[in-house]
């Protein structure tokens, strides 16, 4: 099997449309004419943040327009989507059409709203709050008390999205906090305390990961792919206003024939200029990488040629991240959420899941300053 598995990596790294005359390895046995695996599938998962009628620059592109967010949801229930808590996703083989998992970050005021927009199509969302700022007398931007428990009592489910909001890696007091204090202050507001939590900016790393997967049992990031129901780590797809819908849409669509064909052994979150992979089954020979982090032009969702960056060498895959991030993220860029994609046969196909990773460690200043150090500065030690 492995003898198999090498010669179809190296025949379809070099010439990509060799594959459906060879004997696939047999996991892969039911193959398109694309060479893609069908059968295992991946649920899909939006999250949301703000939203405003006619966002503006000054919004940034996390804030989606109402009209965008109505299309959206016309869309998910003319295509037959349920909404579904991840504790309840099935193979899409197991019948009861399409499932999706929707979300909603930061506890902003006007998600009451978006509440209820879902509700007229029956259905209902997870909504992370950032339990610090969500009290009695909250800031008029964010959801108060009372707002989260009618949430709670409409159905939705509201979870933690850290304590106050600061990037885990780099703070112990954001860990406890959302170890400690996160799950009583959910469980206060009628929510379920141990259920689901989205980490701020979506960083972590596999240690951290460990401490807040002890606590709670979906880890929600904002990494670019599907989820198989299985991992604790989700996968969701930021919904960003400077990106055309289609996206989202060939995204929501995609997540039946979801079968990726490169299994990480580089630990999810982990610092790493270099990624390595097992490839399972035939690659595509263009191999992009396809990341919502922004690339050097401030642009999210795009896609960027993998080239002399990936190496294979057997049935191991080689990814240079630090590479590519130089080439087409720019200097000074060191995190990226990103998923291997091949565009050969129209449409996107995942090879890989939706996976983050560091190119320096996360606890270390963005920006070190070299601090030079001249002799006669310096003090003789006693
Ligand atoms: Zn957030």
């Amino acid at each position: 099997m492995i003898v198999i598995r090498n010669l179809l990596l190296a025949c379809t790294l070099a010439l990509s449309a060799c594959a459906p005359s060879m004997t696939l390895p047999a996991r892969t046995a039911r193959a398109d004419a694309c060479g893609a695996a069908v059968g295992q599938g991946g649920v899909p998962v939006l999250a949301w943040h703000g939203f405003a009628e006619h966002p503006g620059p000054q919004d940034g592109n996390l804030t989606e327009s109402w009209a965008r967010y109505d299309e959206t949801l016309r869309f998910l229930a003319d295509q037959g989507f349920r909404s579904i808590f991840p504790e309840d996703a099935r193979s899409p083989g197991a019948g009861g059409g399409r499932q999706v998992i929707l979300t909603f970050d930061d506890g902003r005021k006007e998600q009451l709203r978006a509440a209820e927009m879902l509700e007229r199509h029956g259905f209902r969302g997870i909504f992370f709050i950032i339990p610090r700022r969500t009290r009695p007398d909250a800031d008029a931007q964010f959801l108060n008390s009372d707002d989260v428990e009618r949430l709670a009592r409409a159905g939705h489910r509201v979870s933690a999205h850290g304590y106050e909001h600061r990037s885990l890696p780099t703070t112990g007091t954001e860990v406890a906090g959302s170890l400690v204090r996160s799950p009583d202050a959910i469980a206060r507001h009628g929510g379920d305390d141990r259920l689901d939590f989205a980490f701020p900016f979506g960083h972590y790393t596999p240690e951290i990961a460990d401490a807040i997967g002890g606590a709670y049992r979906h880890l929600h990031t904002v990494n670019p792919g599907y989820w198989d129901g299985r991992s604790p780590l989700l996968p969701r797809m930021l919904i960003m206003s400077d990106v055309d819908l289609s996206i989202f849409r060939e995204y929501l669509l995609g997540g039946a024939s979801y079968a990726p064909v490169l299994r990480p052994l580089t630990a999810d979150g982990a610092v790493a200029g270099t990624a390595t992979f097992v490839g399972q089954a035939p690659l595509p020979g263009d191999a992009q990488v396809f990341a919502v982090s922004a690339d050097a032009e401030g642009r999210s969702y795009l896609t960027h040629p993998l080239g002399e960056n990936l190496r294979v060498s057997g049935d191991t895959v080689t990814v240079d991240l630090a590479a590519h991030m130089g080439r087409y993220h720019g200097p000074g860029r060191g995190v990226i959420s990103y998923a291997i994609v091949s565009r050969q046969c129209g449409g996107m196909r995942y090879l890989s899941p939706g996976i983050m990773h560091w190119i320096r460690d996360p606890a270390l200043p963005l920006r070190p300053v070299p601090t030079p150090v001249r002799p006669d500065t310096l003090v003789p030690a006693s």
